[in-house]
């Protein structure tokens, strides 16, 4: 990586908007922890409540159980709101009614920074083979996220949504992302919480590998966050202006 820019620091409020329970544990938890630690606010939005998640088990259980789980992963890195929005897992679709709830989210929840997730067709870079195709879920997720920041602090586009007012005060958008990246948080204090917050996500990642839970969460905190040249680890976002 090239040393990206110091993500800026002039917000309070964030929201972290994604589809599933677990793709903020699998993207940005070690920099949700640093954040919190140092008295900011930070809410999540779940699009879904990833009832579509768990080989098996039927989504009227599997919904509850994975709220549950992401409410205690919110929790070990200090974010006391988790908002589900209640969209079909698995059938998230890019359009309106995706950027009306998501800007109707914006409004309630008033963030400076939005963090949201990759919308790319892959998580590979360019040229990396095989590459691991995105969900359709991320697809329209994190492009509607971004569309409705817009969508929060028009008063016309969603005119039926009077109430709450709208939002203008959206500074910066963060994407997580393996391409493109812009901008560094130094998030070397956040991994063990990271680690911890992902590690609340038992009954999905017991149902994807044999590999004791916490040892899964550790891989997968480490790798969102590269050892820099100074021996600190740093997560990488691409950053928009809001
Ligand atoms: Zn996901």
């Amino acid at each position: 990586m090239t040393s990206p820019e110091p993500l800026p620091d002039d917000w309070q409020r964030a929201l972290v908007v994604v589809a599933h329970p677990d793709d903020i544990e699998y993207g940005c938890a070690a920099a949700v922890a640093v954040w919190t630690a140092a008295g900011r606010e930070v809410r999540y939005v779940l699009a879904t409540s990833g009832e579509a998640g768990i080989a098996g088990c039927p989504p009227e259980v599997a919904g509850p159980a994975r709220e549950e789980e992401q409410r205690r992963a919110a929790a070990a890195v200090g974010v006391a709101v988790v908002d589900f929005l209640g969209h079909p897992d698995g059938r998230l679709t890019e359009g309106l009614e995706l950027r009306r709830s998501l800007a109707a989210a914006i409004r309630r929840h008033r963030p400076e920074l939005v963090v949201t997730m990759h919308w790319g067709e892959t998580w590979t870079p360019p040229g990396v083979a095989p590459a691991y195709w995105n969900s359709a879920d991320h697809r329209a997720l994190g492009r509607c996220a971004v569309d409705a920041v817009g969508d929060a602090a028009n008063e016309w586009i969603f005119a039926e949504l009077a109430d709450p007012e709208p939002w203008r005060g959206v500074r910066w958008i963060a994407v997580t992302t393996p391409t493109g990246v812009t901008h560094a948080v130094d998030v070397t204090d956040g991994i063990e919480p990271a680690v911890a917050s992902l590690s609340e996500h038992r009954r999905y990642l017991a149902a994807l590998s044999d590999e004791p839970v916490e040892a899964q969460a550790r891989s997968v905190v480490e790798r969102s966050a590269p050892l820099g040249e100074d021996g600190r680890r740093y997560a990488g976002f691409a950053l928009f202006a809001g």
